[in-house]
């Protein structure tokens, strides 16, 4: 077992108390599996908006593209300055609507590509950009059945029609999104589809379809072929090694990037009748020995796995106990030998023969895999290991 000073090559004091490991390898195969899939002129768009569901979006975008994906998909225009900022010069989607000149020319000034969805949102884009010598390149999305971002694909033809009006800006793709392309039941994706199909047919008798489409996230990627026949699709989940739903596991390998782990910080004996962590919602029934292990909700665990969580120590699978806290959960180490101070306790991770993925999680509370991941944005350091070499993010000089 690994023990205080066996941290391969990382700052002791950073990852003296738990971190996320994340496996580019892993991404990197992972996108290769998605490319296998698609045509070779079909663009692979990485969602990596929320700092990459969690895995630090520099490292994975660099990883994507090196992989194989073209474009990058993002929420905001801080997320996507955030990759220019580190030189990657790919197609950036900014796939949240925006209203405010100031992110309008921001969004210009990086390069980045605009969701338009309403024709108010246009006219905002236009008045902003007015002395630009170039269009911007922007993207239609209609709303198809999802009943979030985008406009009436029934009056698809009236909005088109409204945008490609405005000199500043230059209609280049249209796309939607599927609401329920994850459910066994796939009748309301392939209405939303029909939609789709029915806007453009439209279009293009009114000589207005834009020159690129795409449709699919993910589970569409996986599930939908027909909306593999489009000019791109928009893989969030499966890039980071988790598929949408169980039977959609065996379509391609996939394998988790995310590892979380901590270390044991205090073990000791407690007697029977002792309560343990707040609200003694664990009460002992005979003596036992428990660890305390550095990790808790303010890192990404989400308490509602309190007294419900597996975690790994070695190969042993072992139980969690009592309320998660903020920064500390305590395990039931009875069983468990040779167990010291600093060990390392895998939280999400496999060992020889168990692994625990963030869908274990997610099932257990009523949850998705994606919310699990976003869990580990903002906390914990980050190691990133690539054939076999590891480094630390932030970079330690950026802490000190
Ligand atoms: C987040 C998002 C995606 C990616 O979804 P996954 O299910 O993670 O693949 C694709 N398209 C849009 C519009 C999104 O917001």
């Amino acid at each position: 077992m690994l023990s205080w000073d066996d941290t391969p090559s990382v700052s002791a004091m950073r990852c003296s108390r738990a971190w996320v490991e994340i496996d580019l390898d892993a991404v990197h195969h992972n996108v290769r599996q998605f490319r296998r899939l698609l045509r070779p002129a079909t663009d692979l768009m990485a969602v990596v908006k929320a700092d990459a569901y969690g895995h630090g979006a520099v490292a994975i975008a660099q990883t994507v593209i090196a992989a194989g994906a073209t474009w990058l998909g993002v929420a905001t225009v801080p997320e996507g300055i955030e990759l220019r900022q580190a030189g990657l010069n790919a197609p950036i989607l900014v796939m949240g609507a925006l209203h405010h000149a100031e992110e309008v020319r921001a969004l210009a000034r990086w390069q980045l590509q605009p969701t338009i969805v309403t024709p108010k949102q246009a006219l905002v884009f236009a008045d902003a950009l007015s002395d630009a010598c170039l269009p911007l390149p922007v993207h239609i999305k209609l709303d198809t059945g999802m009943s979030r971002l985008g406009f009436d694909w029934q009056r698809a033809v009236e909005f088109i029609e409204f945008v490609d009006r405005l000199p500043a800006l230059q209609i280049t793709n249209l796309y939607s999104h599927f609401a329920t392309a994850d459910e066994l039941d796939d009748r309301e994706m392939w209405r939303q589809h029909e939609r789709f199909e029915s806007a453009i047919a439209t279009l293009k008798s009114h000589n207005q379809l834009p020159p690129r489409l795409h449709l699919a996230n993910t589970a569409a990627t996986l599930s939908n072929a027909d909306a593999l026949q489009y000019d791109m699709v928009r893989v969030g989940l499966g890039i980071y090694g988790l598929a949408p739903a169980p039977h959609l596991k065996s379509i391609l390998n996939l394998q988790p990037a995310l590892e979380v782990k901590a270390r044991i910080t205090h073990i000791k004996q407690i007697p029977a009748g002792a309560g343990v962590s707040y609200g003694h919602r664990f009460v002992a029934k005979c003596p036992m020995t428990i660890a305390v292990v550095g990790i808790g909700y303010a890192d990404g665990i989400p308490r509602q796995l309190s007294n419900q969580l597996t975690v790994l120590i070695g190969d042993q699978r072992i139980s969690q106990i009592g309320s998660i806290t903020m920064d500390q959960l305590m395990l039931d180490v009875s069983d468990v030998n040779d167990l010291a101070e600093g060990d390392i306790v895998t939280l999400l991770g496999h060992s020889n023969s168990h692994q625990i993925t963030a869908d274990d999680w997610a099932d257990r509370i009523g949850t998705i895999s994606w919310e699990i991941l976003c869990g580990f944005k903002h906390r914990l350091p980050r190691i990133m290991k690539r054939n076999n070499s590891q480094q630390l993010y932030p970079a330690e000089d950026s802490l000190l």
